[in-house]
């Protein structure tokens, strides 16, 4: 099966969807209860979801987390924001949630998911003072991601950038690897950028977390829970924001939200955001 990629605006080739197999990102779509997902996707979501119920408990708190840490970065003044591993379009996206604090908010999307791709027209309806730009990019390069067209074009990463790495570390294996690239980008960076991460912990869980994994790795989509020190040591040299590091569910609700039963082991997700010095 293909899709015409022009869709995306960032390539005019026949893209490959691969809808024999499942891809995570079409598995969250699925959790969250969107419409872009086929039976290979279901089926493997199916299992993870047996072996792990409360999946869709996370991924739940996992996408309010990036709602309200979005809204608080652009409410202390952060107007650029760069967003890798974005996922499946699933209103509101981030620039909807910056941009109704501050419409001038320019925000540029990546993911290395063509499925995310062939969707990117419902990210691109910017408001139409601020400017948004989709970019297929694999988070293991951040160098050509951060090179991009569409990114030297949309944002001045000579100033403050907020970058959020959402859901997205876990897909990333190995002792080192991803802590590499965090620290490529926040390098890249300048002073007053921030970084937002959400990220699967087997701390609350482990066994339920080890089950989620292998049937993530069974399905073709390897993946590594960190620990709490793994997590925080994404953030090393940056100042964390109140509270700190917590679970996603915990990250500074808003005062009324649905949490009070949600337990740290259901969410699953360490999250945090901070700022560069
Ligand atoms: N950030 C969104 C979506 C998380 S789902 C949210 O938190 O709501 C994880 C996304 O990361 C998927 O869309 C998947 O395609 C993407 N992803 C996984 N590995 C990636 C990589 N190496 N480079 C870019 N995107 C990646």
């Amino acid at each position: 099966q293909t899709v015409d990629g022009t869709t995306g605006g960032a390539d005019d080739s026949a893209v490959d969807l691969e809808l024999d197999r499942a891809h995570s990102a079409r598995m969250y779509d699925y959790y969250l209860g969107g419409h872009t997902n086929f039976p290979a996707d279901r089926e493997a979501a199916g299992r993870a979801m047996a072996l792990f119920p409360s999946v869709l408990v996370a991924a739940r708190a996992n996408r309010e987390f990036m709602h309200r840490a979005t809204r608080f970065l652009a409410t202390i003044g952060m107007r650029q924001f760069l967003d890798v591993g974005t996922g499946i379009p699933t209103s509101p996206n981030l620039h909807e949630v910056a941009q109704d604090v501050a419409p001038e908010s320019r925000v540029v999307y990546a993911d290395n998911d063509p499925i995310v791709l062939a969707h990117a027209q419902a990210l691109l309806r910017s408001h139409p003072a601020g400017r948004t730009a989709y970019v297929q990019a694999d988070a293991t390069d951040p160098a050509a991601l951060l090179a991009a067209p569409e990114v030297k074009e949309t944002l001045d990463l000579g100033e403050p950038v907020a970058l959020s790495l959402n859901a997205l570390l876990h897909f990333v294996p190995g002792e080192h690897r991803a802590h590499e690239i965090v620290e490529y980008f926040k390098d890249a960076l300048p002073s007053g950028s921030t970084l937002a991460i959400s990220h699967v912990t087997p701390d609350f869980d482990p066994e339920g977390i080890a089950r989620l994994t292998e049937a993530y790795r069974a399905s073709g989509t390897p993946g590594q829970a960190r620990t709490r020190e793994e997590f925080t040591r994404f953030f090393s040299g940056w100042e964390l924001f109140e509270p700190g590091i917590t679970t996603s569910h915990r990250w500074r609700p808003d005062p009324g939200q649905a949490f009070g039963n949600v337990t740290d082991a259901e969410a699953a997700c360490y999250a945090a955001v901070a700022r560069k010095p």
